[in-house]
């Protein structure tokens, strides 16, 4: 923790001259030599690479020696669809090199100059930390979208605060969030996103802030006090979802059955097969179908909390009545069984008896940072908000041409080429 800390601290302090620009949509030029003729093949179902050969009209005996010597590097049956193989020829079609990519770090090509020749391409990580702060316009996904992020920013964004409230239903035009996130390169190319290091979230109410704190296997959300952000009871306990198809409430027109009914649960509209998880930690009391609910999974919590997961699909093979879960643990996937117009996951969670809307549970959140601890944590708040304070106002700076797209490269001194 204290490396962390004093990585922090050097980022701080050395923010300005270390600060770099990269300017949206620029993936570095492949070096091939102008002479060779490259063509991409995105693998289909059922597609080999003597079949992708055959189309590059590649002589068979070489074609014979490129497989055998593909084979020998990579196991055809871990071949994925959706995975891309280039060919490189040159202008008579004679073999010069193909590039197998499972995905941008994970590269095998086999050249020919003398002769075959099979190597892993050796690839270039690199971590950023990237700040991206503004409103939220129409929905979550597209807030981001338009920000030229990725969708899996909004789900882990969403993650962030799955505790505080749901960020796919309860955000509205105009709140303000500040993302400070680790974006990882290969070969200086967009890969993924790392952790989520600090969130906040701001509507008319409230500030929500999480400061990631701790090491991969310990780490998680905290306030700036050191509570934690994780509760005891999920509030959507599904993958994803499209839309609350019905909300909580004490009365309602059931489509089906066409009287008023109350209807105590949130219904998540989903495809069919989408993850559904345990909302907590707990023991399953129930497994089974019935008339209404479809197959349906009960388990009973800590302090009187019961929740019950109805219309499931299938069940997760290894959920059993009397056996202790998880919390996240997959215990189902969303389908229409029962009484259900569609594919949807209707979701009740009852304290004592009594069924409680899961959208306005408010838990009280417990302290993993031990009064030890507690100092460093304070320190490590304090420097996160100095790092967004001092990034926010070079935005600021007159000389910066782009100021909507931009990312901290630190360097240290072992990796010279990293700036
Ligand atoms: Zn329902």
């Amino acid at each position: 923790m204290k490396k962390r800390i004093a990585l922090l601290l050097i980022l701080a302090v050395f923010l300005l001259p270390l600060f770099t620009r990269r300017v949206k949509g620029d993936t570095p030029q492949v070096k091939e030599n102008s002479d060779l003729v490259g063509v991409r093949y995105v693998l289909k179902r059922g597609d080999t690479v003597i079949d992708i050969l055959r189309k590059s009209h590649i002589e068979k005996a070489v074609i014979d020696s490129v497989v055998k010597v593909f084979e020998e590097n990579v196991d055809p049956k871990t071949i994925k669809v959706g995975e891309e193989i280039f060919i490189f020829t040159d202008k008579s079609f004679n073999f010069k090199k193909l590039e197998y990519r499972r995905n941008l770090a994970d590269i095998y090509t086999i050249e020919f100059e003398e002769n075959f020749k099979s190597k892993k391409k050796e690839i270039k990580k690199s971590v950023s930390v990237a700040l991206i702060e503004g409103e939220v316009a129409s929905n979550l996904y597209y807030t981001f979208k338009i920000r030229g992020e990725r969708d899996e920013l909004a789900s882990t964004f969403a993650k962030v605060f799955e505790w505080q409230f749901d960020a796919y239903s309860e955000i509205q035009n105009g709140d303000r969030y500040t993302i400070l996130v680790e974006k990882i390169f290969m070969d200086d190319k967009f890969y993924s996103y790392g952790k989520i290091l600090y969130a906040s979230f701001e509507n008319r109410e409230n500030l929500f802030e999480a400061f990631y704190y701790g090491n991969d296997s310990t780490g998680g959300y905290f306030d700036e006090n050191g509570n934690s952000l994780s509760g005891t009871i999920m509030k959507a306990p599904l993958a994803s979802y499209t839309r609350v198809s019905s909300k909580f409430t004490t009365k309602r027109f059931h489509p089906i059955m066409k009287k008023y009914l109350p209807h105590e649960a949130v219904d998540y509209s989903a495809p069919k097969g989408t993850v559904v998880f345990a909302a907590g930690d707990g023991i399953v009391i129930q497994k089974g179908f019935n008339a209404i609910g479809g197959r349906t999974i009960k388990i009973k919590h800590e302090n009187g909390y019961v929740t019950e997961y109805c219309h499931l699909n299938k069940y997760a093979p290894s959920v059993k009545e009397g056996k202790f879960v998880k919390q996240g643990e997959t215990i189902g996937f969303v389908g229409r069984t029962g009484y259900a117009t569609g594919n949807h996951l209707h979701y009740a969670v009852s304290s004592n008896g009594k069924y409680i809307n899961p959208l306005k549970m408010k838990f009280e959140t417990s302290s993993f940072i031990s009064e030890d601890a507690k100092t460093d944590y304070i320190l490590y708040v304090d420097i996160v908000r100095s790092f967004i304070l001092a990034a926010k106002s070079i935005l600021n700076f007159p000389a910066l041409s782009s100021k909507k797209d931009f990312i901290f490269k630190y360097s240290s001194p072992g990796e010279k080429n990293n700036i």
